[in-house]
C-alpha cells in the first residue's frame, strides 16, 4: 500500500477500521538521536566529557519515538483491499498469542507492529527483517523505500489518477506524481511495442522472434509468457508492497510468525 517505514511501523489497531476495510494514517515511528541531558542552563558544551548524545549519562529526547505526523498530506485515510483485512485479522488473533506469552512484560501501546514487548518497533530491525525476508522469498536485494515506489507504479499501472495517488501516498506535491506517470507512460509504450511485433512480425528482420510467422501457436506462446509475467510481478510485488510498506513483515508473513510463537 506504498506506506513510508516510519507510518507503517506507527499504526495502532484504533487506526484500522476492519469492518470498512480503512486505514487511517496519523503517526509515525522515529529514531531520534540523543541529546545530552548535562548542559548547564544557557551553557552550550556538553558537561560530561562525552562526545555523543548518546553517551551521555543524562541523555534524554532520542531513541525511537512515536510522533504524530504533521502535515495534512501525510495524514490520510486509506483504503485496503480484502484479502489485506483477513491478514490483519491473523495477525491480530497472533498478536494476543504473543501478548499473552509476554505477560507482564507487555508494554500495552495498542501498536499494530510492535517489537516481541509490544514496543515501538525500532526502523533498523525492521529493516533487517526485510532483506532477510527478500532472501527467502528468492526475490533481488532492494531497499524498503523501493517497495513504496512499487506501489505507486502499479496503483499508476491499473489506471488510478494523479490526484488519487497523490492521496494514498501521501505526497504533497503534484510533480513527485507526475515523474511517476511519466515512467508508466514509458512502460506502456514499451507494452505496446511488443504486442505490436508479436501480431505484426516484421519479416527479414534478424531477430528470431520477429520472423516467425503468426499463427496460433505463437499468439498463445505469448498470452503465456504475458500471463507468467503478470504472475511474478504480482508475486514480487504482493511481497514487496504487502510486507514491507502496507504492513510490516510480521503481519502477512507466517514465516516470521511462527518461530515467534513456538517460543
Ligand atoms: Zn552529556
Amino acid at each position: 500500500m506504498g506506506l513510508r517505514q516510519g507510518e507503517a511501523l506507527g499504526i495502532k489497531w484504533v487506526d484500522i477500521d476492519l469492518t470498512a476495510g480503512t486505514l487511517r494514517i496519523r503517526r509515525a515511528v522515529q529514531r531520534r538521536t540523543y541529546d545530552h541531558g548535562c548542559r548547564a542552563e544557557g551553557a552550550r558544551e556538553p558537561t560530561c566529557g562525552r562526545r555523543r548524545g548518546a553517551d551521555c549519562p543524562s541523555r534524554r529526547n532520542g531513541g525511537i519515538q512515536l510522533v504524530e505526523t504533521k502535515t495534512n498530506a501525510s495524514r490520510r485515510t486509506i483504503a485496503l483491499p480484502s484479502q489485506l483485512v483477513d491478514e490483519l485479522r491473523t495477525h491480530r488473533r497472533r498478536q494476543a498469542e504473543e501478548r499473552l506469552a509476554a505477560g507482564e512484560l507487555w508494554s500495552d501501546q495498542d501498536l499494530t507492529f510492535p517489537d516481541e514487548l509490544g514496543r515501538p518497533t525500532d526502523p533498523a530491525t525492521d529493516r533487517r527483517e526485510w532483506k532477510s525476508l527478500l532472501q527467502q522469498a528468492g526475490v533481488r536485494d532492494a531497499r524498503l523505500h523501493d517497495a513504496r515506489h512499487t506501489a505507486a507504479t502499479l496503483l499508476l499501472v491499473q489506471g488510478v489518477d494523479l490526484r488519487t495517488l497523490m492521496s494514498i501516498m501521501g505526497w504533497t506535491e503534484m510533480g513527485t506524481a507526475q515523474r511517476y506517470s511519466h515512467a508508466v507512460d514509458e512502460l506502456r509504450i514499451e507494452a505496446a511495442r511488443r504486442i505490436g511485433t508479436a501480431l505484426w512480425p516484421t519479416v527479414g528482420t534478424d531477430s528470431a522472434l520477429t520472423v516467425r510467422p503468426l499463427t496460433v501457436e505463437v499468439v498463445f506462446g505469448h498470452l503465456a509468457l504475458i500471463a507468467n509475467t503478470r504472475q511474478l510481478e504480482q508475486d514480487s510485488s504482493g511481497r514487496r508492497c504487502g510486507t514491507s510498506s502496507a504492513v510490516s513483515p510480521r503481519a502477512v508473513s507466517p514465516l516470521r510468525g511462527e518461530p515467534r510463537l513456538r517460543r
